[in-house]
């Protein structure tokens, strides 16, 4: 068979652990046999992080805004636990994620993977719930700051004109801790203008909860943003198609999404989309099912799974056992890159290769072929088999030669 031509390469960010050694798995048996593959390769393990000072995540997402296309392999972000585990580490590095999304100003799209076989645990939610996460600033560019006596915090900005504003942020009795949020304007209107764009390409309502009621003045500028876009820009074309923007509090919001029956877009903050996609993952079977596209207001797309490393089975590789770890959101990721690059490059087979590859890793699931985390979940009624990673990766490939052959 000939392999698929590429003419544009795309950013690929290796990873670490688990999903590290899945990465070369899914390349090597998914996509290398197929694909005449072009990359611009970049090593975002952990220890060529330190090595290059965290260039390398710079440079990669540099590179993702030159080519418009990356893919993206699950990295730790260390925190003190990791520095005692990787001695060698110079500095606690941020999460590349962080910097990526920084850098690029996107809003991810998080959305499960769902097969007929696996019931969600909601059980009235019939279509799947695509998370829009806000990808800059509050907790994650914060500054934080720990003290260690008596004293008062506060917090000033110094106009470049000159003129300042303090606030008093807390006088303490003892030792506290502080941080320091922010976010901007034009960050948050690129977030609106990308969620009400993504809900009308997928003619889905979109949903937008912040907790404007306590952050008057933080949350309320989400608020006031959202509907001032919507008004003067998506409210004719969301009519039209008969869909619905609607804003409420996180809480109510939160209540309401467990009573639905699922198919909508929800976008909230940084925060609370980190935590809400985790948890939507979770309800619709497995946070090794949910996949995630960072999009710029300028089209330009990160994909990735939105799990971690898998630490846990990287321990058992090492090991030397076979782990039964789930693929699927990095094939994912894979296919929705390779889909893309086959979009914007005008190259119809790579873009049919993408979707053959989803659709014979839907397949080997549908004919009971799944790593263990699924078996759990599938309905009683299905037969279904456990493999490990390998077996799997295998099995898909073999569905995938016959869809290509
Ligand atoms: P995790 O890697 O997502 O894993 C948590 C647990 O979820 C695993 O131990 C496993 O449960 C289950 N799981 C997740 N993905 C799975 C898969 N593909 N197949 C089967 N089971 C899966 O989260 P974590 O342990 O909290 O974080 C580990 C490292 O990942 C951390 O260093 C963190 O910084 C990093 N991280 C990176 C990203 C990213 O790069 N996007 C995101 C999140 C976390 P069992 O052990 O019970 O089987
Ligand atoms: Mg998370």
């Amino acid at each position: 068979m000939e392999k698929i031509k590429m003419t544009t390469p795309l950013v690929e960010m290796d990873g670490d652990e688990m999903t590290r050694i899945l990465w070369g798995m899914i390349k090597d048996k998914l996509i290398l046999p197929f694909v005449d593959l072009k990359t611009e390769y970049y090593d975002l393990g952990l220890l060529h992080r330190n090595a290059t000072r965290d260039q390398v995540t710079v440079d990669a997402a540099n590179a993702t805004k030159r080519l418009g296309v990356a893919v993206k392999c699950a990295t730790i972000t260390p925190n003190r636990q990791r520095m005692e585990e990787y001695p060698e580490l110079t500095e606690m590095w941020k999460s590349p994620n962080g910097t990526i999304r920084a850098i690029l100003d996107g809003t991810a799209f998080r959305a499960p993977i769902v097969l007929p076989c696996i019931k969600p645990v909601v059980k009235n939610w019939e279509a799947p719930i695509t998370i829009a996460r806000h990808a800059y600033g509050d907790m994650y560019k914060a500054v934080d700051l720990e003290t260690d006596e008596p004293g008062t915090a506060v917090l000033t900005f110094r106009g470049e004109s000159g003129a300042e504003k303090t606030l008093n942020v807390q006088t303490v009795d003892g030792p506290a801790v502080f941080s320091a949020q922010h976010n901007k304007e034009a960050s948050i209107r690129a977030f609106a203008r990308s969620c009400f764009q993504y809900a009308i390409s997928q003619k889905q309502d979109l949903w937008f909860s912040t907790k404007d009621t306590i952050a008057k003045v933080y949350d309320g500028a989400f608020k006031h943003i959202f509907e001032e876009e919507y008004e003067h820009t998506y409210k004719a074309e969301f009519e039209k198609l008969g869909i619905t923007y609607f804003y409420t509090l996180i809480d109510d919001a939160v209540a309401r999404v467990i009573r639905s029956k699922g198919g909508f877009i929800w976008a909230l903050k940084n925060y609370d989309g980190d935590v809400m996609s985790d948890m939507i993952a979770a309800a619709f079977g497995s946070l090794a099912m949910m996949t995630s596209v960072l999009v710029s207001p300028d089209g330009t797309m990160e994909f990735e799974a939105s799990h971690g490393t898998v630490t846990r089975h990287y321990y058992r590789y090492l090991k030397g056992e076979k782990t039964s770890t789930n693929p699927m959101a990095t094939i994912f990721a894979w296919s929705g890159a390779l889909k893309r690059r086959g979009e914007l490059d005008g190259l119809k087979d790579l873009t049919a290769f993408g979707e053959a590859l989803e659709s014979a890793s839907l397949q080997t699931l549908e004919e009971g072929v799944m790593t263990k985390d699924l078996l759990s979940l599938a309905d009683p009624s299905f037969q279904a088999r456990g493999v490990n990673s390998e077996e799997f990766l295998d099995e898909i490939a073999k569905r995938l030669c016959k869809k290509l052959a």
